[in-house]
């Protein structure tokens, strides 16, 4: 079996202890036994990263481009490969898979151009004779922090940015799919970057907290739960690092009468329960109004039993497997907590046969807003139902939550839609559209306990990974 070694000063470094990583349809499997670094290895690849920060900072945009454009090229003519190499290490099914390698290679090729636009502003002084001019400077040493969901496009997504603007990385992975960040880090040894500016230690939480907590760090961005983002908020507050977090969510998708009935189908199926629900964005609470609450339900159950479970390699799977016995665990314990708090479970959320973590679908009613099933995040195909009198009634439910990552509505009112695009406590709102599943060229967050900090992706990732100075010309 295969050896996966950290990528530390331009160099393959093993360290101390190895992890496998297993294959969630079958976790006998494993992809090979990668490198688990310590704080010795966290160290290191912090001082490789600030030795090369300056150099990098002082890159011309065509450097910088020519680094970026060639890592997206590469990923993108490989993405089958890399789409089979994610499908085997997260669960996901082989067409979301590539279609997320796709986007993680199209996120480079964005942030090549951005390289090139990176600017300031001239402004007129209010005083005579002077001059004034914004000029946006790297940060220096940036940690990038990332969950096992999106195991390519979350690492692209703050690495690409990060290196236009000339700041130097260390990468830290989910200990759960480190194989899609190794193979990440393997093309970029060969871009042309310098090295020491990216850096990749794999490892488990002690890894990051070693990293967040490292005095040489400048900033953090971090992507997972909510418990861990609190954690890395307060080192991060009390030491004055700049850090910004992408967390949980709670997601509405609000049915009203007036729906089309396909749409509202496919919308609900799509986004509680393809990529095992495992989104951030996933819809958990399903909000239907009373008309056409009852052919609603019923269509939605017929689609959930046309749905296959199974291998995510396998071309007939619409579901893979949940990542791993600890998510499936839990998975089945809000089962049991939706059957104690009286939620009627219509169908699925029963582990299967079969060699991987399988677990079917599940649709749960429960009117109860305040229930720990609309409450808090399963991160499984779980999604309840709630049903509602009217609009004004789903919109304060579908608000009712400390989360606001994404919120969708499906109806075929204007004035009902525009409402609800107004009023819906979300960083991304959705019409007749799944509340997963967004571009790579625009702004991606949420409000309230979903997020803090600038935006990612987009022109405005820019915000996060670059410091403003401001300069007087007499
Ligand atoms: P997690 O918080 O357990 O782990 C995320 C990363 O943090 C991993 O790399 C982990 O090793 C590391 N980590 C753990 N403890 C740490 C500590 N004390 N200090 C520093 N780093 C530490 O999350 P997860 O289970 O990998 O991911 C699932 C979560 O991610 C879900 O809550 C989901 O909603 C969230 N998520 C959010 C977004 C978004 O953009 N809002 C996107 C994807 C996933």
């Amino acid at each position: 079996m295969s050896d996966f070694q950290n990528f530390i000063q331009g160099e393959w470094v093993a360290s101390a202890s190895t992890r496998p990583n297993l294959n969630p349809s079958n976790p006998s499997e494993s992809l090979g036994n990668y490198a688990q670094a310590d704080a010795k290895d966290v160290a290191h690849a912090v001082s490789a990263a600030k030795e090369a920060s300056h150099a990098w900072s002082r890159s011309t945009p065509q450097q910088r481009f020519d680094v970026l454009d060639f890592i997206g090229a590469e990923i993108l003519a490989r993405k089958q490969e890399l789409g089979m190499l994610l499908a085997r290490e997260e669960g996901k099914i082989l067409p979301e898979a590539i279609g997320e390698v796709g986007r993680a290679g199209y996120i480079f090729k964005f942030f090549a151009g951005e390289a090139l636009r990176l600017g300031g502003q001239a402004l007129a002084s209010v005083r005579p004779n002077m001059e004034v001019l914004t000029t946006r400077e790297a940060v220096g040493v940036v940690g990038l922090i990332t969950p096992w969901n999106f195991p390519i496009a979350i690492p692209a997504w703050k690495a690409a940015p990060a290196l236009a603007c000339g700041n130097a990385v260390v990468l830290k992975p989910s200990e759960l799919t480190p194989a899609c960040a190794w193979a990440l880090a393997e093309i970029v040894s060969r871009s042309g970057l310098p090295k020491g500016a990216f850096n990749l230690v794999m490892g488990d939480g002690l890894a990051g907290k070693t990293l967040v907590e490292h005095p040489d760090v400048d900033a953090i961005s971090f992507t997972g739960s909510s418990n861990t983002g609190k954690l890395i908020a307060q080192h991060c507050a009390l030491h004055l690092k700049k850090f910004q977090l992408e967390m949980g969510g709670k997601n509405p998708l609000l049915i009203l009468d007036d729906a089309d009935l396909n749409v509202a189908v496919e919308c609900t199926v799509n986004g509680a329960f393809f990529s095992t629900g495992q989104r951030c964005t996933a819809s958990s609470r399903t909000i239907v109004t009373e008309q056409i609450y009852d052919r609603f339900t019923e269509a939605v159950i017929a689609r959930m039993q046309g749905l296959k479970v199974g291998a995510a390699i396998e071309a007939s799977t619409h579901i893979g497997p949940v990542v791993n016995d600890t998510q499936l665990a839990k998975n089945l314990d809000y089962l049991k907590i939706a059957k104690d708090e009286g939620g009627n479970i219509l169908c699925g959320g029963e582990r299967l046969d079969g060699s991987g973590y399988f677990f079917s679908p599940a649709l749960i009613a429960n009117n109860n807003p305040q229930a720990r099933l609309n409450q808090e995040e399963v991160f499984g195909p779980v999604t309840t139902l709630v049903k509602v009198k009217n609009f004004e009634e789903g919109l304060a439910v579908a608000n009712a939550t400390p989360y606001g990552l994404s919120g969708g509505i499906c109806t075929t009112s204007l004035k009902y839609a525009t409402q609800f695009r107004r009023e819906m406590q979300a960083g991304m709102v959705m019409v007749n559209a799944p509340t997963a599943g967004v571009d790579y060229h625009v702004p991606f967050g949420g409000s309230k306990a979903s997020s803090f900090g600038p935006r990612e992706q987009g022109p405005m990732a820019v915000e996060f990974y670059t410091k403003v100075k401001t300069h007087y010309l007499a």
